[in-house]
């Protein structure tokens, strides 16, 4: 259907719309893959810091016991009790160093012994925990150091930093951990850092202890969300390719089956837009308007009025000659019934009908419903059948063409003269009218020749005592001449153009 030859715009269009569709389950699918791969990371940095929270405590009520142990000898001297100092060290795996402190003063080390230097409180974090870079003997290596206070008693406990720098290192390799006590933290190289903490890229989690003053936390750097899907995702996004290709084919598919002639065809009939033309037959002797031919055209919305040379071909194909010829004779029922009562002798109403009208019986009611639909012999219905596209006498067309007799339907076989109709075929399905073809009228004034077929035509038709029709009259010549050899009808645009209904109903009134 020449209609339907798209340009390469809508073509373009067309891709991108199927890429579109196939792109579209992708990305989304992509996108919730990223978000799912984003909540696995951040569930497993709070347990991997729930995990080393854990780890923590444990090792520090290691370290409490200790200076819990201690805190009693406080007080007493140091010669006295140095010996249950390094007892402490010894005994217990996580304590690295033991002290006693009297008036924020430690005064005996398990180390020295005696041994004299200042603390200050504040320095702990919630007076308990203090984070340090190292000591005086092993000033680069970082400790913790418990602080237990009664009064002016206290002990403390220290813990080496190589215990906790391992714990940070080993729960989980992948993640980044990191621990913090007050304005100080330690990585898992062991390194003392002060300052803020550092902001992990991915799944950042802090944790802080409800038991001891100290935060826990976890991360993973750039680019682990991606490594993740990576090693985690390939048979999801297999799927997702999948979804993708299914998706972009059935949007293909229901594309092409949009842009197809007959689910276009299918729309215009949905939307009325197929409409009736009507031009009007005369009678041959005095011109006055006898009846008209019902044309249909297509208002195409953006290709504007379709001649039907262009459609009705493939309408037959498809099948949808019969719906359409249907809603035809059903707009021309309601436009011309309200005038039935000013036509004096019956209007002739011709419509065209291919073969595929004559499979079933339906076209039995759908004439039934046309004629009932005006007053009663107000008109003649005449199907106009064309002799280019013969129909078989079967069983089926004899009772059809009984039963449109029936009704008073008149059969008309339209561009007579290019088939080949027998005499028998036309006495078989009861013919009224011949409708002889535009081309033989068009040889009025050539040769003789052309003539003589012409009034061979005529005189047939005389012979088997059937009105004819003349088409394509277009000059008072042809006219003439066809009024001169007793043609009945004539059709053309000398008498008036196929036009809209309202156009047709004005000048009705004039005729
Ligand atoms: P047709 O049935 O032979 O209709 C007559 C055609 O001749 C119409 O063309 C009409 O506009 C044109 N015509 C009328 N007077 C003159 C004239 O003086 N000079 C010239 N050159 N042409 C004239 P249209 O309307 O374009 O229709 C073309 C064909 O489409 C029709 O030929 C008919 O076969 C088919 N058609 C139209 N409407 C329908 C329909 O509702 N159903 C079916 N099945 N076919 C239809
Ligand atoms: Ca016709
Ligand atoms: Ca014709």
């Amino acid at each position: 259907m020449p209609l339907n030859v798209k340009n390469r715009r809508k073509r373009g269009i067309r891709i991108a719309v199927t890429v579109l569709s196939g792109l579209l389950p992708v990305l989304l699918g992509f996108a919730i893959l990223c978000m799912q791969a984003e909540r696995t990371l951040q569930q497993s940095t709070r347990l991997t810091a729930e995990e080393a929270v854990h780890q923590f405590e444990l090792m520090f009520d290691n370290t409490a016991e200790a200076a819990r142990e201690l805190l009693p000898l406080a007080g007493q001297r140091c010669n006295d009790v140095k010996l249950a100092l390094r007892e402490q060290v010894t005994r217990r795996p996580f304590v690295r160093s033991t002290n006693l402190v009297w008036d924020d003063s430690i005064y005996c080390s398990s180390l020295f012994g005696d041994y004299q230097e200042k603390i200050n409180a504040g320095d702990y974090n919630q007076g308990q925990l203090l984070l340090m870079k190292g000591n005086p003997v092993t000033p680069d290596s970082a400790l913790l150091v418990y602080r237990l206070s009664d009064g002016l008693r206290g002990a403390l406990s220290a813990l080496d930093g190589y215990h906790l720098s391992n714990v940070l290192r080993l729960i989980d390799r992948k993640t980044l951990l990191v621990l913090q006590v007050g304005p100080n933290w330690l990585s898992a190289d062991g390194r003392f850092h002060d300052g803020a903490l550092p902001l992990f890229a991915v799944a950042q989690n802090e944790l802080a202890s409800s038991r001891y003053a100290f935060t826990v936390a976890a991360g993973f750097p750039e680019g682990e969300t991606w490594r993740y899907m990576k090693s985690e995702y390939p048979p999801l996004f297999s799927l997702l390719m999948f979804f993708g290709v299914v998706s972009g084919s059935i949007g293909h598919v229901l594309q092409k089956r949009a842009m197809s002639p007959r689910h276009e065809m299918q729309r215009a009939m949905e939307a009325a837009e197929f409409i009736p033309y009507f031009q009007p037959v005369v009678h041959g002797d005095s011109k006055q308007w006898s009846g008209c031919e019902v044309l249909m055209r297509w208002n195409h919305p953006k290709e504007g009025l379709v001649r039907p040379d262009l459609f009705i071909p493939f309408a037959e194909y498809s099948g949808l000659i019969v719906p359409m010829t249907r809603s035809l004779m059903q707009q021309t029922a309601t436009l011309l019934a309200p005038l039935s009562a000013s036509f004096k002798e019956p209007f002739h109403i011709g419509i065209n009908i291919t073969a595929s009208h004559c499979k079933d019986l339906d076209l039995v009611e759908d004439c039934r419903e046309f004629i009932q639909a005006f007053a009663p012999g107000s008109i003649s219905l005449v199907l106009e059948l064309t002799e280019r596209e013969l129909i078989e006498p079967t069983a089926m067309t004899h009772q059809l063409f009984e039963q449109l007799h029936g009704l008073g339907v008149m059969i008309a076989i339209d561009d007579f003269g290019t088939g080949h109709s027998s005499l028998g075929y036309l006495r078989e399905f009861n013919v009224d009218f011949l409708k002889i073809d535009q081309s033989f009228v068009a040889m009025i004034g050539g040769d003789a020749l052309s003539r003589h077929i012409l009034d061979t035509i005529i005189e047939l038709s005389a012979k088997l005592d059937l009105a004819i029709v003349a088409e394509g009259v277009e000059t008072p010549e042809q006219s003439d001449y066809l009024t001169a050899h007793g043609v009945n009808f004539l059709q053309g645009y000398l008498f008036g153009r196929p036009m809209p209904a309202e156009e047709f109903i004005n000048a009705l009134s004039h005729h």
